[in-house]
């Protein structure tokens, strides 16, 4: 395969990156773990550079022509998340410092409002702990019970052991578009339409699918739905919830404080609208700035684009993986994107992630943020995963590495 063929040019994407360009003191490196966080694009930088040197004020407070300048840049940014995400009005964007906080959110304002002792939640053995841990800390504080979704031993989940666990007490199905450690898709519309059939609501964790693939909040029809900036070349310290206005106008707000009322006396209080009733304190305004670049940066190649030259260098990287000696790879072989977890012979994976970065080559090792999911695939494991910039020179040198250190661990041939 040839990237050039390809409907993205990756050498030409690199060039838009600092981060990739020659530096007088930097190594340049072969970057494989986006999974964890992507690099950034010169615009999203220039971006929040560019508010903080001319533009910085707070939003939706000062009685100056600054500070309305960076509110309707604030707002800008949410109207473009709504758009990007397809949803139907910009106020069920509420921006968060990223996927962890809003499932936070959602867990502690909605959970602690509608979840009651007796109900259920089913969860996925594939979660991120961002999306396990405060459903069992709801669970405990309501006395209510988690249902984990169990995963077939080729690493799916199967839409039949959905039914199974749903009952009439299941309140809420929270489940991951994209694992984090496998890399496999999840069906999340026939998700969220078992899940409302039987009356619960839908969540999708889409911090790893937001930055690959077209996400279409009404065409999944979740409930609620989050990302991070960080993962989709924007910053850190941003991220959004999308949740449907009818469950933003029923749930209490998360934190109260300022930028988050209408009226405060001692006897009542009245809150703002959503978003602003979940967007208490002064918000990360050049980061959601940031953010709004890096859509555009990401639209700027086409989702469509990126997806199909993903697809590619996924089998690519799929085909050369598979026939390495000694290499197991874990996770679904079809319908699956560019996160590669394996172990190589019988070599610690920290090593393995050491070798391979005396050669430059940035991967993650370790139980990646999901150990209920590390322990059934039996341990700790390698992860190298892609983004547009990466070519198959990049899967050529990680597989020239992996023999090198078959090598170096005294595995002959
Ligand atoms: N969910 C998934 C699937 C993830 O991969 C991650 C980050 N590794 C998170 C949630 C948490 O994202 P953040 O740390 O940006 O809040």
């Amino acid at each position: 395969m040839k990237t050039a063929r390809l409907s993205v040019n990756a050498g030409e994407v690199r060039r838009q990156f600092p981060f990739f360009q020659p530096h007088p003191e930097m190594r340049s490196v072969i970057y494989l773990d986006n999974a964890a966080t992507t690099q950034k694009p010169y615009t999203v930088i220039e971006a929040v550079s560019n508010f903080w040197a001319h533009h910085n004020a707070t939003v939706h407070r000062g009685g100056h022509g600054v500070g309305a300048k960076a509110s309707e840049l604030y707002e800008a940014a949410r109207t473009r998340v709504a758009q990007f995400l397809n949803a139907r009005e910009p106020n069920e964007i509420v921006f968060t410092r990223g996927t962890t906080e809003a499932i936070n959110l959602v867990a502690t304002a909605w959970g602690e409002a509608f979840v009651q002792a007796g109900d259920e939640i089913i969860v996925t053995e594939l979660e991120h702990h961002a999306n396990l841990l405060p459903w069992m800390r709801l669970a405990e504080k309501q006395q209510a019970t988690l249902k984990v979704w169990r995963i077939t031993d080729d690493g799916r989940l199967n839409l039949d052991d959905l039914r199974e666990l749903l009952t009439e007490r299941t309140r809420l199905v929270a489940v991951s578009h994209i694992s984090n450690v496998l890399g496999g898709v999840n069906p999340v519309a026939e998700i969220c339409h078992l899940a409302h059939a039987a009356g619960a609501l839908c969540l999708v964790d889409a911090a790893q699918s937001i930055a690959h693939m077209r996400v279409d909040v009404q065409r999944i029809e979740c409930d609620f739905l989050m990302f991070s900036g960080h993962k989709a070349y924007g910053p850190t310290g941003i991220g959004a919830l999308y949740a449907k206005r009818e469950h933003l106008e029923a749930m209490p707000p998360y934190h109260v404080g300022g930028g988050m009322v209408q009226t405060v006396r001692w006897e009542r209080v009245r809150w703002a609208e959503p978003p602003m009733k979940f967007e208490a304190g002064t918000p990360p305004i050049g980061e959601a700035i940031g953010l709004h670049a890096a859509l555009d940066f990401i639209d700027s190649i086409g989702r469509e684009a990126i997806e199909s030259y993903e697809h590619e260098l996924t089998q690519y990287a799929l085909r050369r993986l598979q026939e390495t000696p000694g290499v197991r790879l874990y996770g679904p072989v079809p319908d699956r994107t560019g996160i590669f977890a394996f172990t190589l012979e019988d070599i610690h994976p920290h090593d393995i992630a050491t070798v391979l970065d005396t050669r430059d080559i940035a991967v993650r090792a370790g139980l990646h943020c999901a150990h209920p999911l590390s322990e059934r695939l039996g341990g700790p494991t390698v992860r190298a995963s892609l983004a547009l910039y990466n070519d198959t020179d990049h899967i050529d040198a990680l597989i020239e590495a992996l023999h090198h250190t078959r090598q170096v661990f005294g595995y002959a041939g």
